[in-house]
C-alpha cells in the first residue's frame, strides 16, 4: 500500500521491542521510573486554517507515561504485557486478534479497551501499523460485486455470484490478483441496506462492487477499502443515513477515526463522494412525514460537535453546510425510509438518479483512458 511511512519487517520489529524493553529495564535497575513518550495525532482540530496542523500527519504533542503516578503505572503494565505477546507473534510468525490478546490476562486487562489502547501506544511507539503486529481483527465487513483477488494464495471470486455477501479480507496485505469489471464503489453504511440492495439484485443490474463496514467501519474493511480505490481507479459513493450517526461514519471513511489518527494516510478514502442520504431528500423524494424523527438533544449535540471539526471547514466545506441543513430542519431519516413507497425504489430511482447527478460515469472513462494498465476496468463495458 501507498504511504509516507515504510512497512517495517518483522525483524526490525523484534529488534525495535528489544532496544525498547531494554531501555526500561536499564532505567530499572538503576532505579529510575522509565519515562515513556507516545505521541498523540489527531484527525481534526477546532483551530482554523491557519493553527490547524492536523492533515500534516506530524505529532501534536506526546503523552508522558511514568510509574509514578497509579494510573501509568497500569498502562506501562498492560504495554509491556502486550509487547510481550507481539514479540511472540512475530518471533513465530503467528497471527492473534484483540480478543485472543485479551484472554491472555483477562483479570489485569479488565477491559477490551485496555488492550485496544495498549496496541494503539505500541504501534505509535514502533511506528507501524496494526498488522504489522500480526494482530488481526475478525472480519466485520462485507463485500459484493464485480471484483475478483486472491489472499494469502486463496481466491475469492465475488463475480460468480455478484449478490452474495462474502466477509472483507481479514489480511489485506495480503490481498492481490485484484481483477475488477466495476464502475464504482458503493459503501453503505448499514448490512440492511447492502441485504436489499443484495434482494434486488443491485450487482447484477449495475457493474459496481458494494462494502458495508456494518455501522463504524473497522480497520480491514478500511484497509480493503482504501487498496480497491488505489488499484482500481473508479469513484467510490458512500450512501449512509441522514443523521448525524451516518454523518460520522462517512467521516470515518473519509478522513479516518480520532482512535487510529496514527494510521490515518493508510485508513483514509480521500476520494469518496458522498450520495446521501440528505436531509433534502425527504422533501426531493416525497417521504411521508411519519418517516421523519425529530433530533434529539443527543444528536443535537453531536451535530454541533461535527460542525466545530476543521476538516469539514476545509475539505469539505460542501459536506458541512448539508450538515447545517440537518440541523436546521430538525429531523432525520433512516435509509430504509427510502422504501416506504417500493421496495424497489432504492435500487431502481434513488441510487440511479444520485449516481447520474455525481457524473462518476464520466469520470470512470476519463480515468480508464488515462491508465492504459487498467484496460481489464472495461472488460464486457
Ligand atoms: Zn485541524
Amino acid at each position: 500500500m501507498e504511504g509516507k511511512r515504510s512497512t517495517p519487517t518483522p525483524s526490525d520489529l523484534i529488534q525495535k521491542i528489544r532496544e525498547f524493553s531494554r531501555s526500561i529495564l536499564v532505567d530499572l535497575c538503576n532505579g529510575r521510573s522509565p519515562v515513556i513518550f507516545i505521541n498523540k495525532f489527531r484527525t481534526y482540530c477546532k483551530n482554523s486554517a491557519e493553527n490547524c496542523f492536523c492533515s500534516s500527519n506530524v505529532p501534536v504533542g506526546a503523552k508522558v507515561l511514568t510509574l509514578r503516578k497509579q494510573p501509568h503505572a497500569h498502562r506501562i503494565d498492560v504495554l509491556l504485557r502486550v509487547l510481550l505477546i507481539v514479540q511472540q507473534l512475530l518471533q513465530e510468525n503467528k497471527h492473534a486478534s484483540k480478543r485472543d490478546i485479551y484472554y491472555t490476562y483477562p483479570s489485569v486487562f479488565s477491559d477490551q479497551s485496555v488492550v485496544d489502547r495498549a496496541i494503539n501506544d505500541i504501534c505509535i511507539v514502533l511506528k507501524c501499523s496494526r498488522h504489522n503486529l500480526n494482530v488481526v481483527s475478525v472480519a466485520k465487513g462485507l463485500v459484493m460485486g464485480w471484483v475478483r483477488y486472491s489472499e494469502g494464495g486463496k481466491k475469492f471470486d465475488c463475480i460468480s455470484s455478484p449478490n452474495t455477501a462474502q466477509p472483507v479480507p481479514v489480511q489485506v496485505e495480503d490481498v492481490q490478483d485484484i481483477l475488477s469489471f466495476a464502475e464504482y464503489i458503493l459503501v453503505v453504511e448499514k448490512e440492511s441496506v447492502f441485504q436489499r440492495l443484495a434482494n434486488d439484485k443491485f450487482c447484477s443490474l449495475n457493474r459496481c462492487i458494494v462494502i458495508t463496514g456494518r455501522g463504524y467501519p473497522d480497520v480491514p474493511t478500511r484497509r480493503f477499502l482504501r487498496l480497491l480505490a488505489e488499484k482500481l481507479h473508479i469513484p467510490v459513493y458512500c450512501l449512509v443515513d441522514s443523521d448525524p450517526y451516518g454523518f460520522d461514519i462517512l467521516a470515518t471513511y473519509r478522513f479516518g477515526s480520532l482512535e487510529m489518527a496514527y494510521d490515518v494516510e493508510f485508513l483514509c478514502v480521500p476520494n469518496i463522494c458522498w450520495l446521501g442520504a440528505f436531509t433534502s431528500d425527504y422533501e426531493k423524494f416525497a417521504l411521508p412525514s411519519q418517516c421523519l424523527l425529530p433530533l434529539t438533544t443527543e444528536d443535537k449535540n453531536k451535530i454541533e460537535a461535527l460542525l466545530q471539526r476543521c476538516y469539514l471547514q476545509h475539505e469539505e466545506p460542501h459536506w458541512r453546510l448539508e450538515l447545517q441543513r440537518m440541523q436546521e430542519k430538525g429531523v432525520k431519516f433512516e435509509i430504509e425510509a427510502l422504501s416506504v413507497n417500493s421496495l424497489s425504489f432504492l435500487t431502481k430511482e434513488y441510487l440511479p438518479s444520485k449516481i447520474q447527478c455525481t457524473g462518476g460515469h464520466t469520470i470512470f472513462l476519463q480515468i480508464s483512458t488515462k491508465f492504459e494498465g487498467l484496460s481489464h476496468c472495461l472488460i464486457d463495458y
